[in-house]
């Protein structure tokens, strides 16, 4: 194709689980692509080596100290290069069609929201920017006429399905859950699981967050959430189903009773692709689902009083004002102290739950309009949840 026709690319965390995906689907037709920028936290060799391999225009690292080993590593390939937080914003801001949001965490609130402010077509893989900035994340994008495709299982499912109805005709969406390496363990497990235990996930091979968030189903309870976010819905009309197979990721229920599903492998590759070839449909790099070979597929419904986490998303919907942004910011508390083993798998919920608490009490609830709010209620939140930690650490449950 003419270079008129290449669509332009940028994936801001290259380097990690999604970004690998989604750089796997880009070399699969590279004369369709131009790479325009590829970012990473702090891992200069593997974003370097993408960089080179995909001719990208621009690089950035977010740790700054490593701006020199960048700039040494790009000796005399002609890519720009940037490094810090801002250099990451610069990648997003720099004038892709379409962009891959893959940061882990809250940090990639600021850079999504770059690219969303230029009206880029942004696929988002990093639930906890919206889930920080719900409040005003999807309003921003539409006058900036930006178009957010989810490339979250889950929430890709509920994008290709709520296409065979209208929202007046929607009843409910169900989002599947594996329920994860602990689905089985009753609660006094659950509590003294080892950080070995949570990075065991049955079916997903992920980045070490998600998976930690997938242990405590956290990640689903952020995901209810994320789901509100995107598609407007109130949170008696998310489900929550534990699916051990992960072969159907979500559903739409209209309201003669008909319910629309979406299947696939567990492969992130199958979302991303859908991302990436809308408003049209792209060869597929996942294994094609093969049911027979299957065999079952089975359901439970989720147990808030083993995974507390989960119900603690819907009251954080429910409390509204920036009660999200703590949720995320308690559990990124929580998921980096369990991390370095500091806290028992246990108390992150319950540091979670403290947290929120807390902020109630206090008295800090108020809606949010700018990233500004947001992040300052990020910042003010996880400064509470590391006040909490010890008390929540000591305490037995
Ligand atoms: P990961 O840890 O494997 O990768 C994270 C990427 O972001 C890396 O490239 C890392 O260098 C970069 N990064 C980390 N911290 C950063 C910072 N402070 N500033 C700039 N860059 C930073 O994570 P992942 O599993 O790929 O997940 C990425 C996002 O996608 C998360 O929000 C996760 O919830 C979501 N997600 C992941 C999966 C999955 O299968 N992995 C599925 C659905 C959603
Ligand atoms: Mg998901």
């Amino acid at each position: 194709p003419a270079a008129s026709s290449l669509r332009s690319i940028t994936v801001l965390g290259a380097t990690g689980s999604i970004g690998d995906s989604t750089m796997d689907l880009l070399r699969a037709s590279p004369e369709r692509y131009q790479v325009e920028a590829l970012t990473a936290n702090g891992n200069v060799e593997g974003v370097v080596k993408l960089a080179k391999e995909f001719n990208a225009r621009f690089v950035a690292v977010a740790d700054e100290s490593k701006l020199d080993e960048l700039r040494a590593a790009l000796a005399g390939t002609g890519i720009a290069s940037g490094a810090g937080d801002s250099a990451i914003v610069e990648a997003a801001e720099r004038p892709a069609d379409w962009l891959m949001a893959a940061v882990s965490g809250a940090a990639g609130l600021k850079p999504a929201l770059a690219a969303v402010d230029r009206g880029a077509t942004v696929a988002l893989a990093n639930k906890e920017c919206l889930v920080c900035a719900g409040d005003f994340f999807m309003d921003r994008a539409a006058k900036a006429g930006a178009c957010i495709l989810p490339a979250d299982s889950e929430h890709n499912a509920l994008f290709q399905a709520l296409a065979s109805g209208s929202r007046e005709e929607l009843t409910r969406v169900i989002i599947t859950a594996s329920g994860g390496p602990f689905r089985t363990w009753a609660a006094a497990d659950i509590e003294q699981a080892t950080l070995a235990q949570a990075l065991k996930h049955p079916n997903w091979s992920m980045g070490q967050k998600i998976t930690i968030d997938s242990a405590s189903m956290m990640n689903k309870g952020l995901e209810v959430i994320e789901a509100s976010y995107l598609f407007a819905l109130a949170p008696d009309e998310i489900d929550v189903l534990v699916h051990p197979q992960s072969i159907i990721h979500g559903m739409v229920e209209f309201r003669d009773y008909s319910v629309m599903a979406q299947l696939g492998s567990p492969d992130m590759r199958t979302p991303i692709a859908h991302c990436l070839g809308w408003p049209d449909r792209i060869p597929g790099r996942a294994a094609p689902l093969d049911l027979a070979k299957i065999g079952s597929l089975t359901f439970e419904a989720p147990d808030y009083a083993r995974f507390p986490g989960l119900k603690l998303a819907y009251d954080a919907l429910r409390t509204g004002s920036g009660a999200t942004t703590v949720y995320n910011a308690a559990n990124e508390i929580a998921v980096a102290a369990f991390t370095a083993q500091n806290i028992r798998f246990g108390a992150i919920a319950r540091l979670v739950e403290a947290t929120m608490n807390e902020w109630v009490r206090a008295g800090n609830l108020a809606p949010l309009s700018s990233a500004d709010d947001a992040i300052a209620v990020d910042h003010k939140a996880r400064k509470m949840a590391a006040t909490l930690l010890p008390q929540i650490a000591a305490k037995a449950s």
